[in-house]
C-alpha cells in the first residue's frame, strides 16, 4: 500500500476543509481500506470521519421523515425498532448485506459510495476501464455472469454492488451532502452516474463533498415492503437479483407501489413504468409478472448472464407478494 496522510476531524465542516487533492473521506473502511490494500485507490490523504458525532445521530421518531446520519453502522440502523416494524425492506436490505462483523463496521454513508466488485476492476494485473480509462474491458463478451444487463456503459457491464441504496431508491430517499460552500440535497437517484463513456466517475459528488445524512420521507407504503435479495449462497455475497417493493391498498386495489432492483444494473434501478402498472387493481400474479417484466424490457443480455432476466422478473413478482403478505401481518 502507498504511503498516505491520515487526519481525523471532530466535525463535518473541519473534515470538508481538510480536504486537498487526492484525499478520501474514510468511514468504516470496509472498502476503502480494501481498494487501497489491492492497489485499486490510492489517496494522497484520508480525512476520518468516525469521530463525528453529528454523522452518527439517527431519528426515526418523526413523523414525516426517517433520518440517518451518514456514519451511523450498518448493524445499528438494520437493528431500528421502528425500521423493524414500519420500513422491514430498508432493515433487510442492510440486514442482508456482507457479514456481521463488516456491518458493525461499515456505515450507511460508506455503503452508498461502495465501489464495484468486478474481479477486473479490483485486480491491476488486468485492464479495466473504470480503474484506468483507455485500457479496455475483458468482462464484454467473456466472463460476464454476474455482470449488468441493465443501463450499460459503452465500455463498462459492471454491477452497482450494494443493497441498501436499492431499498433507499424505492423509497424516494434524498442524501445532503456538505462542501466548501455550503449543503445541498441531492435525490438518491441522481447520486449515482450510469457509466457511458466515462465508468470512472460513478457517483456525482465532488471530491470534497461529504455525505452528512440521509433522509426517507415517511409513507404507509413502508409497512408492506420486502427487500428480497437472490444470490448463489444464502449468506455473506452480493445480489444475483435483489428487489426492493413495497405497496400500500385500499381493500384489494394497489394505490402506491414502488420498485427498485439490485444486482442487475450498473446503478441501483427504479422503474416508475412497472409501479404504474400495479396500480388501481388487485396484485394478481399477472400484475406482478407484469410489472417485473416491465423492469427488463430493454434488459441486454451477454454471453452468460442472461438469465438474470428471468430470475429478475421473479424476484419482483415474489417481492411484490412477501411485501403484501407482510402488511397483512402488520
Ligand atoms: C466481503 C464483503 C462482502 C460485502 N457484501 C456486501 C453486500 O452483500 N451488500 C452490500 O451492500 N455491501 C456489501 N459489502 C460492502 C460493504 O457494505 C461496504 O464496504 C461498506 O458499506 C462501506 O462502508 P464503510 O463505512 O466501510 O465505507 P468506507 O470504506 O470507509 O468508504 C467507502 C467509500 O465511501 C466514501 N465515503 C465514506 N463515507 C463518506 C461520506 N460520509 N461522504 C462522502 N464519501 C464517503 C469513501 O471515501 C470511500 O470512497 C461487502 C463488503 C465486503 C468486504
Amino acid at each position: 500500500m502507498r504511503a498516505f496522510e491520515y487526519t481525523t476531524a471532530a466535525s463535518a465542516a473541519e473534515a470538508v476543509l481538510a480536504v486537498t487533492p487526492g484525499t478520501r473521506f474514510l468511514a468504516g473502511g470496509t472498502n476503502l481500506y480494501d481498494l487501497m490494500k489491492l492497489g485499486v485507490e490510492a489517496p494522497e490523504a484520508v480525512v476520518d470521519v468516525t469521530r463525528v458525532p453529528e454523522l452518527a445521530r439517527t431519528d426515526t421518531s418523526g413523523p414525516d421523515e426517517l433520518v440517518f446520519g451518514s456514519g451511523a453502522r450498518m448493524a445499528d440502523v438494520a437493528e431500528d425498532p421502528v425500521l423493524l416494524r414500519d420500513y422491514p425492506a430498508l432493515a433487510q436490505s442492510l440486514a442482508l448485506a456482507a457479514s456481521q462483523q463488516l456491518r458493525t463496521m461499515a456505515t450507511v454513508g460508506g455503503n452508498l459510495l461502495q465501489r464495484t466488485r468486478c474481479a477486473y476492476f479490483r485486480s491491476t494485473a488486468h485492464p479495466c476501464d473504470k480503474r484506468e480509462p483507455g485500457t479496455g474491458c475483458p468482462v464484454r463478451g467473456g466472463l460476464d455472469r454476474g455482470f449488468a444487463v441493465l443501463g450499460l456503459g459503452e465500455t463498462c457491464v459492471a454491477v452497482y454492488p450494494g443493497d441498501w441504496a436499492v431499498a433507499l431508491l424505492a423509497f424516494d430517499a434524498v442524501i445532503d451532502v456538505l462542501g466548501p460552500s455550503g449543503t445541498r440535497t441531492v435525490p438518491l437517484g441522481d447520486l449515482h452516474r450510469l457509466p457511458g463513456s466515462t465508468p470512472h466517475l460513478e457517483h456525482t459528488l465532488a471530491q470534497d463533498e461529504l455525505i452528512t445524512a440521509i433522509r426517507v420521507p415517511t409513507t404507509r407504503a413502508g409497512r408492506a415492503s420486502t427487500y428480497l435479495k437472490i444470490r448463489d449462497r444464502e449468506s455473506y455475497a452480493f445480489a444475483l437479483t435483489s428487489a426492493a417493493a413495497a405497496l400500500a391498498f385500499d381493500g384489494d386495489a394497489v394505490t402506491e407501489a414502488r420498485i427498485a432492483v439490485g444486482g442487475v444494473a450498473t446503478k441501483p434501478w427504479r422503474s416508475r413504468e412497472a409501479e404504474a402498472l400495479l396500480v388501481g387493481g388487485p396484485l394478481t400474479q399477472e400484475t406482478a409478472r407484469a410489472a417485473g417484466e416491465a423492469i427488463f424490457a430493454e434488459a441486454v443480455p451477454g454471453r452468460h448472464n442472461g438469465f438474470k432476466i428471468e430470475l429478475g422478473v421473479r424476484t419482483v413478482a415474489d417481492a411484490l407478494f412477501h411485501a403484501a403478505r407482510t402488511g397483512e401481518s402488520r
